[in-house]
């Protein structure tokens, strides 16, 4: 097939959810990608934090082989060693207790919130089930895990949405302290906004809110789907704060280097929370999926490889920094969760949008998040190579849209 022969079929029969760019991917060997016309990118995107690992991994494609070799699927009526030991891994490394698989990041918020709610009501009644979310947070596209993501534009077209979610700025405890009102539950929050556009939590404000919840038994949420996973140089972004440690934490993206997975992890207080019977999903768990992010787990908690990526994206933002971009506004982030953003076309700049598209037709994959800001999630195992390539690209095309 061609390159137009699939952007054809892709305009004449999918639904237009999204504003892709023309191009079919075809393969992928670590941080480069190949389109069927035959032309390279450097990925600096990882399919959106996903392939963490970059493409085509051997030992990730080994164990998931392996594993479809023996069984796909087995339904949830049973437990498959590669499913058991990921769960047994998950809550080792997080100090947390128990673990429920889903497939995506929304479905994992969605097992979350369910899981807040009913902690609530089993110990205090009805009445207490509002949950607290950021504001430029992003938790998912299903109508509750829509209602949750704290942006306006996201509110419209799809109602009714859920009940029972309040939004509160990020970084200000004072706004938190208001909004805990007697009928909040939990507080659910990304500890670096991702699509929000790149924004981390601050030390402070992480502790201030955990002390908080804990006076109040307010549930501590960390929706951890992009910026967990060794992402920002710690396996889940919360282990930069000493001693802070959620009730639910959820993962997806990045978890299965590659393939659908999603969880939800529990601690003490939820423990027992949700029984048999009370949740499910067919495809959670799913040892294909599972055996690839055993493999994942396996690299990312090798001895050195956090420090490497938080190094590596240390560097990514010097090197943005460095470029005199007259219209670069501010680098931020952490680890290898990296924001450029971008003074807007109106006040004289340029839009993240055009900038990625440039880039795009340079050989280069970027993302763009929150207002105008351009978003990098390089694979975690980027090579020093590939990234000098990416950023002599970005460089370019920053000079070229003066
Ligand atoms: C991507 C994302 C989600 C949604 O994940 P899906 O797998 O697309 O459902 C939720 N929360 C955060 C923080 C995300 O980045």
């Amino acid at each position: 097939m061609t390159n137009e022969q699939v952007i054809k079929l892709d305009s004449e029969y999918m639904v237009q959810s999204y504003g892709r760019y023309p191009v079919a991917i075809s393969h992928g060997k670590g941080a480069s990608m190949y389109s069927l016309d035959g032309n390279k990118y450097i990925d600096f995107t990882s399919g959106i934090g996903v392939n963490c690992l970059g493409c085509a991994d051997p030992e990730w494609v080994s164990a998931t082989a392996a594993q479809l070799g023996e069984a796909a699927h087995m339904s949830n009526y049973f437990v498959s060693p590669k499913t058991a030991v990921l769960a047994q891994r998950l809550v080792e490394l997080s100090s947390m207790k128990r673990v429920f698989m889903a497939n995506s990041g929304a479905e994992a918020n969605e097992g979350a919130i369910k899981t807040a709610r009913k902690y609530s009501r089993d110990k205090y009644g009805e009445g207490r089930s509002t949950i607290i979310t950021l504001i430029n947070s992003f938790h998912g596209r299903t109508v509750t895990t829509l209602a949750a993501t704290g942006q306006d534009n996201f509110h419209k077209d799809f109602g009714p949405f859920t009940e029972g979610f309040k939004y509160s700025p990020l970084n200000d405890i004072e706004a938190i302290k208001a909004a805990a009102t007697s009928d909040v539950c939990a507080v659910m929050a990304e500890v670096v906004q991702g699509e929000g556009g790149v924004f981390p939590m601050t030390d402070k404000f992480a502790a201030a809110l955990y002390e908080l919840c804990k006076e109040r038994d307010i549930l501590l949420i960390f929706d951890e789907v992009q910026c967990g996973i060794g992402r920002t140089g710690k396996m889940f972004s919360w282990q930069h704060f000493d001693y802070i440690k959620p009730d639910i934490m959820t993962l997806a993206k990045g978890l299965g280097g590659g393939l659908p997975i999603g969880a939800f992890i529990v601690g003490e207080k939820c423990e027992f929370t949700i029984g048999k019977g009370q949740h499910g999903s067919t495809f959670g768990g799913n040892p294909v999926a599972a055996a690839g992010a055993n493999v994942v787990l396996d690299k990312v908690s090798r001895p050195g490889f956090m420090e490497e990526v938080a190094e590596k994206g240390r560097f990514i933002a010097d090197a943005i920094k460095a470029m005199n971009i007259p219209y670069l506004k501010e680098v931020r982030g952490l680890g290898m969760m990296i924001g450029a953003e971008l003074i807007s076309p109106s006040e004289g700049g340029v839009a993240a949008g055009d900038f990625a598209g440039l880039a795009f037709n340079n050989g280069l994959l970027l993302l763009t998040a929150g207002s105008n800001t351009v978003r990098l999630l390089p694979p975690l195992t980027i090579s020093m190579a590939e990234i000098e390539e990416g950023l002599q690209i970005f460089k370019e095309i920053a000079h070229k849209m003066l």
